[in-house]
């Protein structure tokens, strides 16, 4: 159509409207879920293009920062195959130019003499030789929002008739439902997405915290040693192991010889420095994979692997002279301390007699701490009646 609906012919208006309504069922049967984006909406505009006498028409999609942004643009040299394609890539702010007027009211702008229109001229000053005729931009519009501008330019002065209009009023609601059918499931997948990670992260965060809740569950809060339960939680493997493989295995336990003494005489506060300076002492004393825990109050447990009796002997003493040499200093005064050390070592032979446990263990070790008590303090007693020994 290339004159104004004044002076139209009945024929014309019936090319003109097959040719609509053509362009709309081609697009109403457009496939969006093929390709990208950009792919889609230059299907779309080569629908307009194909159907519709203009020279050129582009979309301009709305960016995540709110930014008109040219997507797509197609002449119809371009199209027929006479030009190559250009893509321009252009820019507008909402309310800049005709583009950005669409996009800031909301309707469709159309320009009859771009080089004597203001939303031209204020913004493209310098440019007026490159205008075109006349423009229609279309603000393409989504229920959650605006998607873009759909622009349509002729060089031609006073070219576009209400036919044209109308028919882009059309168009334009039928590419919003295009974009937004195309972008529905990408949205959702990608809100899937996101909450997935965050539920990762949240999970990721959880175990985090639960190791670490679960390490502190298994320290000693005064002396940073380890504590019963992971006394409790290791002894089982390195037990089972010296069984399977007849490795040696030695226990310890320490308790502190008069240490009432200490908190009585110096405060409990000092008290406290004393188990913290023992602790760092004994770790001092011990292998990677030796375990030693603070049993409870002044008492430690030390297991060390892979140590025969005789060896264990001379570890046990090494640590009974260790603690004796701890020095402190109390309000001028000098402070030592001793230990008591039960050991109990079992052999093949313990193993082969007996069913040994970890109680049996513990109460073999402590019945040698007993008598390390009762025979004067700091001293090594071994469990005397192990099969070793008899
Ligand atoms: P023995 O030579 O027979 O072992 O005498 P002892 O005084 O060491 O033994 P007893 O069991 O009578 O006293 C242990 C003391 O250890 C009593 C308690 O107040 C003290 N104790 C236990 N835990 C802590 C602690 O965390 N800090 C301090 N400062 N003292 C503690
Ligand atoms: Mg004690
Ligand atoms: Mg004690």
């Amino acid at each position: 159509m290339k004159q104004n609906i004044n002076s139209f012919n009945v024929q014309d208006i019936i090319v003109d409207l097959l040719s609509s309504l053509s362009a709309v069922k081609e697009l109403s049967e457009l496939n969006h879920q093929t390709g990208n984006e950009t792919e889609l909406v230059l299907k779309a505009l080569s629908i307009l293009i194909q159907n519709q006498d203009m020279e050129r028409c582009s979309f301009f999609v709305l960016d995540e920062h709110q930014n008109l942004v040219n997507l797509a643009g197609l002449s119809s040299k371009e199209y027929s195959g006479a030009e190559k394609s250009t893509h321009k890539p252009l820019t507008f702010k909402i309310g800049e130019g005709i583009i950005g007027q669409a996009a800031k009211t909301g309707e469709i702008q159309y320009c009859k003499n771009c080089k004597e229109d203001s939303r031209f001229l204020n913004n493209l000053p310098q440019a007026l030789d490159l205008l075109p005729g006349s423009v229609i931009s279309a603000p393409v519009l989504a229920v959650n929002g605006l998607i873009g501008v759909l622009n349509i330019s002729h060089p031609d002065v006073n070219y576009f008739s209400e036919w044209h209009i109308r028919l882009l009023q059309i168009f334009k609601n039928m590419m919003a439902e295009l974009i937004t059918n195309y972008r529905l499931p990408r949205q959702i997948e990608e809100r899937i997405n996101a909450r997935t990670a965050m539920l990762e992260a949240a999970l990721e965060n959880m175990k985090q915290l639960n190791k670490y809740h679960e390490s502190m569950s298994f320290l000693d809060e005064l002396t940073g040693l380890y504590n019963r339960r992971y006394f409790y939680r290791q002894i089982d493997a390195a037990l089972a192991r010296s069984k399977r493989y007849r490795q040696p295995i030695c226990l310890l336990i320490l308790d502190l010889d008069y240490f009432k003494a200490i908190n009585d005489i110096h405060g409990h506060g000092f008290g406290d420095v004393v188990l913290k300076d023992v602790a760092t002492a004994l770790k001092e004393e011990i292998r990677e994979s030796d375990i030693l825990v603070r049993f409870g109050g002044e008492e430690f447990v030390i297991t060390f692997t892979d140590i025969d009796k005789k060896k264990g002997k001379l570890f046990a003493e090494r640590i009974r002279k260790r603690i004796a040499s701890l020095e402190w200093k109390v309000q001028g005064q000098e402070v030592n301390i001793t230990t008591s050390i039960g050991v109990y070592c079992p052999v093949e032979a313990d193993f082969e007699q007996e069913y040994i446990d970890i109680d049996a263990l513990l109460n073999n070790a402590d019945q040698a701490l007993y008598e390390a008590k009762a025979g004067g303090r700091n001293r090594v007693v071994f469990f005397a009646s192990q099969a070793s020994d008899k």
